[in-house]
């Protein structure tokens, strides 16, 4: 292949050249955040493609996702333009994995058709498979033979190989149900995520000359976010290289954040070992680069990133730095509580993406919401749908589509209006209550005979003794909780006009709204088994379940019944549909890893949610060393604005909780963070406490920078921001203090705390009848809205 001139070598610096050039023999680019490793992985693939070095199918490609697999090749295509033919192997570790064990999958006893099971399906055969044996499954959950069958496949090991390996009491029989299951996916012709690897593995091993075909055909292989990879991924890149031995690995090991899910650093080191210099062979060890300059971040981002990250231990250690414009310091902010950090992002996002802030234009899609766990997404999702915010969730469902939300919400649906048979259906036999296909079938003719609801059905398959043993007993207390708690919904209602809604009442007094739906919410999710199910549960995702739950309660708070509540997640869920193309982007650090936006908000910086109260329990560093390198990547993920808040109190169930701030806070350097102040938790009123910007202000903020960094400053701040009086629910000034209290006429154009902005329909004294804009139509007490042009930031 004729040789083209390389433009794409043209941008790079030096040391990225040198990367992109060393094309034979072993290669570890080892480099901080933004240094353009992802870069030089897409032109080094360039530079092998236009050299003639590889034909496209001659190169595997190994990245994190299947989106950074797809930017990737878009990538390549662009710099190659039209020149190439065919594409190289290009994806994750299992897309790659499952296309080559297709081709070989009868040497692991599997036809090449074979299907892959999803978690729930996986579930099920495990639960098969500890019965079949005899074994209690309350001493066994599915669950947890899932996760340790998961940590053994992430480690490379086979039945055999555990055994060998591992051999305690409890492990064994452990062994003996993973053998089990093992056969039982041979005979359904199946296999599950971690065995794409292993079987590969497995076939490598047994079947030297297909991995010989193998180590032929890729010549050179490449690996992004190397860090991250687990041992049994690090296994099968070590047989397939061994060929050429041109490997290029790019990571970073203060970007390591994987490590419950089986990652190993250790692989960087592994890597210099096991592609030492042989001189017998003639062989030169592995090259290793250092970048150190970087593209991304201004100069004050990226030494706030590096200030935190320089309190870990375990480091390989690296230099960073930008010839990039000074630009604005890392911002802080602390408010009063959640809801009020949502609000005030929200708000200052879109006066962002409106150019009505002094940074410029910053549009939405430009924008990132970087949460430490996916139940902190519930309160932006609210905020945002309420106000009419565009954004997208990325890495998981929105957070009222989650199975536990849906699962909890019909229990509630089903309380409320005992003729909602599809909540009754799905949450029958959720937690198991022995309530299977039969069972239903019954309930659902008896129903059907009668032209009745299900849960009347069942009540009569109850009262008629149709159904005996477990089945027919749980199904008895699952109707009369049901009764019961039909009753107390109907009696923890409010007695007002149902469409009446009351707001928090004067500031500076006491909250006193009841809580009997919160309480009785609490109680359906415990009594019922729900909770349980999940605390018995031994996955790691389970605590995240059991996390969103327990702000799916928390959500209830704003709300004076669960009608209330129900009826608002139908609203908000409508207004779903809007297809904004601008849209700003919520996800998790985890999710971000890799990515780049100009404006990054990182909220929720507090003691036990970031770091996280599972790292601060652990005995140990290695937790807590984990999540400061999730603060580094949240940090560098940022170009331009990076603002990262607390709050000083969040709810939970019910009760007031205050918070301290993250410790990473404390660790930013001082010069590099300009402290923000908020509405209400500084005392200034919302004007005087709007955030400036601008050179001036870092100056006069001077001052508050030093108390930020002086000893004693996370106790003060909690302290002022104890919370002697419910938090203010409404943002203009005027409204706060209750001075003034106008009168509406039909027409005039009003906002609402929590609808958003509306036009007044109707006045009756102090009621008013309202059409919002995003939430339809309401009544609401006039002391709650504001005229639309005293509120602040009216678009
Ligand atoms: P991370 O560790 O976060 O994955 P990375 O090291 O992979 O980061 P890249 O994503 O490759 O970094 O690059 C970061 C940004 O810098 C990208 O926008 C990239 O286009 C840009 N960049 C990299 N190298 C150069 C260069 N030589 N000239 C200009 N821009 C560059
Ligand atoms: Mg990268």
């Amino acid at each position: 292949m004729a040789q083209r001139p390389a433009p794409y070598l043209e941008g790079l610096n030096a040391a990225q050249r040198a990367a992109v050039e060393a094309l034979d023999g072993p290669v570890l680019v080892l480099a901080g955040a933004g240094t353009g490793k992802t870069r030089v992985l897409t032109t080094r693939i360039a530079h092998l493609l236009n050299t003639g070095k590889a034909r496209p199918h001659e190169v595997l490609a190994v990245t994190f996702t299947n989106k950074a697999a797809r930017e990737m090749k878009n990538r390549i295509s662009r710099l190659m333009g039209e020149a190439i033919e065919g594409m190289p192997w290009l994806g994750t570790f299992h897309s790659v994995a499952v296309k080559i064990l297709r081709r070989h999958a009868e040497l692991v006893g599997l036809n090449s058709s074979f299907t892959i099971l999803d978690t729930d399906d996986q579930l099920r055969l495990m639960k098969q498979v500890i019965i079949a044996r005899g074994i209690d499954e309350k001493k066994w959950p599915a669950r947890q033979l899932a996760s340790l069958i998961d940590h053994w496949k992430n480690r490379g090991w086979t039945p055999e190989q555990v055994s060998a390996a591992e051999s305690t009491e409890f492990n064994r029989l452990g062994i003996t149900l993973y053998k089990d299951y093992q056969n039982r996916l041979k005979n359904l012709n199946a296999c599950d995520f971690g065995d794409l690897l292993l079987h590969c593995l497995t076939i490598f091993l047994q079947h030297p000359d297909v991995l010989g075909r193998y180590q032929q055909w890729f010549r050179y292989i490449l690996v992004d976010e190397y860090q991250d990879t687990n041992v049994a991924q690090y296994l099968w890149l070590r047989l397939l290289a061994q060929g050429y031995r041109n490997i290029c690995c790019v990571g970073d090991d203060d970007q390591s954040i994987y490590g419950w899910r089986g990652a190993e650093v250790g692989n960087i080191l592994r890597f210099e070992k096991d592609f030492a210099a042989d001189e017998d062979k003639g062989r030169a060890g592995p090259q290793v680069i250092r970048l150190e300059q970087n593209y991304r971040s201004t100069p004050h981002i990226l030494a706030a990133a590096s200030s935190v990250i320089a309190g870990n231990r375990e480091r390989l250690g690296k230099t960073l730095w930008t010839d990039q414009a000074e630009g604005e310091k890392v911002r802080l902010i602390g408010h009063w509580d959640g809801e009020e950090e949502a609000r005030w992002i929200g708000e200052e996002a879109e006066a962002l993406s409106q150019g009505r802030r002094p940074q410029g234009v910053v549009g939405l899609n430009d924008q990132a919401i970087l949460v430490r766990a996916s139940h902190q997404m519930r309160a932006f999702e609210d905020r945002f749908l309420t106000i009419g915010l565009p954004y997208r969730v990325i890495g998981g469902p929105r957070f009222y589509e989650r199975l536990e939300i849906r699962d909890a919400m019909a229990y509630f649906r089903l309380a409320i209006t005992p003729s909602d048979d599809l909540a009754f259906e799905r949450i029958v036999n959720t937690p198991k209550r022995g309530l299977g296909d039969k069972a239903q079938g019954l309930i659902r003719d008896i129903a059907r005979g009668h032209e009745e609801p299900l849960l009347s059905g069942a009540r009569r398959v109850v009262d008629g003794a149709m159904l005996g043993g477990k089945g027919g007993a749980a199904l008895r207390k699952f109707v009369q909780d049901m009764d019961r708690w039909h009753d107390e919904v109907l009696s923890a209602r409010p007695a007002i006009a149902e469409d009446m809604v009351i707001e928090p009442v004067v500031p500076d007094a006491a909250p006193h709204r009841d809580h009997n739906h919160i309480r009785l919410a609490e109680r359906m999710l415990e009594d019922s088994g729900y909770i349980s199910m999940w605390q018995n549960d031994k996955t790691p995702e389970a605590e995240g379940r059991l996390e969103n739950l327990k702000e799916l309660v928390k959500a209830l708070e704003e709300f004076d019944s669960l009608q209330g509540f129900l009826e608002h997640v139908a609203l908000i869920m409508d207004n779903e549909k809007d297809e904004a193309s601008e849209k700003i982007t919520i996800m998790t650090l985890h999710g971000a890893k890799g990515l780049e936006f100009p404006a990054v908000w990182l909220p929720g910086w507090e003691e036990g949610i970031f770091p996280s109260q599972r790292s601060l329990d652990e005995t140990g560093n290695r937790g807590l060393e984990e999540e400061r390198r999730l603060a580094y990547v949240g940090i560098t993920r940022a170009e331009q604005l990076c603002t990262i808040s607390f709050a000083a109190n969040r709810r939970v169930f019910g009760q007031w909780q205050s918070q301290l701030p993250s410790r990473f806070i404390d660790e930013i350097a001082e010069e590099h963070v300009d402290v923000l102040t908020a509405p209400g938790l500084y005392g200034g009123g919302y004007g005087a406490a709007a955030p400036s910007y601008g050179k001036s202000s870092v100056e006069t903020r001077a001052s508050e920078a030093n108390v930020y960094n002086s000893p004693g400053w996370r106790r003060l701040q909690t302290q002022s921001a104890k919370p002697a009086t419910p938090p203010r629910k409404i943002t203009p000034p005027a409204a706060l203090n209750g001075e003034i209290l106008p009168d509406f006429d039909p027409g005039a154009r009003v906002f609402h705390q929590k609808f958003g902005y509306g036009t007044v329909v109707s006045a009756d004294g102090d009621k008013l009848g309202v059409e919002f804009d995003k939430a339809g139509s309401k009544h609401v007490m006039s002391s709650y809205v504001v005229a639309a042009d005293a509120a602040s930031d009216v678009p």
